[in-house]
């Protein structure tokens, strides 16, 4: 992303303030923003009239700008914050930051904790028992918790801010993984997943196709305080993949966009919809969908 000086503005011709794939002034990179989310969702028909969603929000660029333009757009929302127990990832202050955001907006807001609401006393040693990476047990935990509490509410759909930078990270990650599994569990990473049991909630991305630098280009024009997770924030996320995909950009500014809609065109969901279909049960302590007797989370509080 560049802020140029020395442009004009594709749309309006006035004086352009940022250039990522095409330059603009900041109201027409805007408009052009919302206008490509709205198109998204009408294409996927991801929200229809009576939906109420759920936006899960963490703090950071991309989620404030998925309940920002769903907001704008005057689709029927309320956000999701939650303190996930991990130091680098939550704090006080992003749940200011988070509330506020709600309140200049009027948006309904609902604050818990991974303690509170599943019952666990220490989420610590829940971490540790659990025996795989943090972001893989705190990425289950976020899941089941959207899920139950976008159920129990009355919602019909979660919006996550997932971008194409994401997908494109994952897509990668996966081929290198090099088993079919992995390329399998690409299916979920739709603009659209739907409900394939009367207690999943269906979930959507409608920034599917943004980039990261526009989700954040998007939040600076709107004048959006941005707080969250320092592991994960664009300029602190240090992985080699953030490095390798910048080296791409410099050539392609719009690769990852494009990645993104030949993925959503790829059907792979065959045998993992089979899968689907013969695994799916209630947990016998919880009653949440597992393909298990017992439910990953609930076998892992059994284990402390
Ligand atoms: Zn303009
Ligand atoms: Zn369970």
């Amino acid at each position: 992303m560049t802020f140029e000086i020395n442009m004009r503005c594709i749309s309006c011709k006035k004086q352009a303030e940022i250039k990522i794939t095409q330059a603009f002034c900041s109201e027409c990179f805007l408009r052009h923003y919302q206008r490509r989310v709205e198109k998204m969702i009408k294409k996927f028909k991801l929200i229809h009239k009576n939906d109420k969603v759920l936006v899960a929000v963490s703090g950071g660029k991309d989620s404030f700008s998925c309940a920002d333009v769903l907001w704008q757009l005057g689709f029927d929302i309320s956000v999701l914050h939650i303190d996930v127990g991990v130091k680098q990832c939550t704090s006080p202050r992003t749940k200011r930051v988070v509330e506020k955001f709600c309140k200049e907006r009027k948006i309904p807001f609902y604050f818990t904790s991974f303690e509170e609401f599943f019952e666990i006393d220490d989420i610590n040693k829940f971490f540790k028992v659990a025996k795989r990476p943090i972001c893989a047990t705190c990425g289950m935990l976020k899941r089941a918790l959207f899920n139950k509490l976008a159920r129990e509410n009355g919602f019909t759909k979660i919006a996550t801010g997932h971008c194409a930078d994401d997908i494109v990270k994952y897509f990668f990650k996966s081929m290198l993984a090099g088993d079919r599994d992995s390329i399998l569990w690409l299916s979920k990473l739709k603009p659209l997943t739907p409900s394939t049991h009367k207690k999943i909630v269906t979930r959507i991305r409608p920034l599917f196709e943004m980039l990261e630098v526009e989700n954040l280009a998007y939040t600076k024009f709107r004048n959006i305080t941005v707080a969250g997770c320092v592991m994960c924030s664009y300029f602190q996320r240090k992985d080699k993949w953030t490095e390798i995909l910048r080296e791409i950009d410099k050539f392609i500014p719009d690769w990852k966009i494009k990645i993104a809609r030949t993925l959503e065109k790829i059907d792979i969901q065959l045998r993992e919809k089979r899968k689907q279909k013969e695994g799916l049960k209630e947990c016998a302590i919880c009653g949440e969908i597992t393909n298990q007797e017992i439910c990953a989370i609930c076998n892992i509080k059994r284990k402390i």
